[in-house]
């Protein structure tokens, strides 16, 4: 981890930057008294909160990835915690891991996962950079859409990881992931456009990855969600 010293340093090295690019360049830059202050301070606490968030949510994975709260617990091969970054400020929410998923133990990797891989890259982000769960965290048999029990078992584990994580924005995909997570009954139609909160945080809604694959006329409709996700979570026009 970089260091008091190390920050101030950086900070140092910035200035020197800036005021290089001031005497050869002509272009001017205010930089305020006391930077390397300000920074030295700023740098370490940033990096100290993400290895805390990074540990925290370790050791929640670890706490809860034997789970046998519901049957799921039984017929599942691998428990699929969530992947990406820890500190991730935007975070995807599916439904329930598939056959791929519950072989790797990793969210997204089968066809479905790889569109939204596909997506997340014409964001102009990676996966690496955002965070990926769903609702339940084991695989329902068969496919089948969880039941109300299955999601009120799991969904806590969801809740604590939006906690820790904070994601400034969420997106849910397909339609059980937001009637779960806002608490309605309404239609994806209903639904997408509009930006709706959870406990504060901006929340798009957008049809599932796998739906687009027997549906290619929403993927025109998703990709404009996504531009205005990034719009949303950056500021960036794609
Ligand atoms: N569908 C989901 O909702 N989640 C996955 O992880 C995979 C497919």
């Amino acid at each position: 981890m970089l260091s008091h010293d190390e920050a101030s340093k950086v900070a140092g090295q910035l200035r020197r930057y800036l005021e290089d690019l001031t005497v050869f360049e002509g272009r001017t830059f205010v930089i305020p008294e006391g930077i390397e202050e300000a920074v030295s301070t700023a740098i370490p606490a940033a990096m100290e909160t993400a290895t805390s968030v990074t540990g925290a949510l370790e050791g929640f994975r670890q706490e809860i990835c034997e789970c046998m709260a519901c049957p799921l617990g039984k017929s599942r091969t691998r428990f699929v915690f969530g992947a990406g970054s820890p500190n991730a400020d935007l975070m995807f929410i599916g439904e329930a891991p598939g056959a791929d998923e519950d072989r790797q133990g990793e969210p997204f990797v089968g066809a479905a996962g790889q569109l939204l891989t596909k997506i997340i890259e014409a964001m102009q982000l990676s996966r690496d950079q955002v965070y990926i769960c769903n609702i339940l965290k084991c695989r329902p048999p068969n496919n089948r859409d969880p039941q109300a029990a299955e999601i009120e078992t799991c969904e806590p584990y969801l809740q604590r990881q939006i906690e820790l994580i904070q994601p400034r924005i969420i997106c849910t995909l397909g339609l059980i992931a937001a009637q779960v997570l806002l608490r309605t009954q309404t239609s994806m139609g209903n639904l997408r456009g509009t930006l709706h909160s959870y406990q504060g945080i901006p929340v798009i809604a957008t049809y599932h990855p796998a739906a687009l694959l027997r549906n290619a006329q929403w993927k025109r409709p998703t990709w404009e969600d996504m531009k205005w996700l990034r719009r949303e979570y950056d500021g960036v026009e794609l």
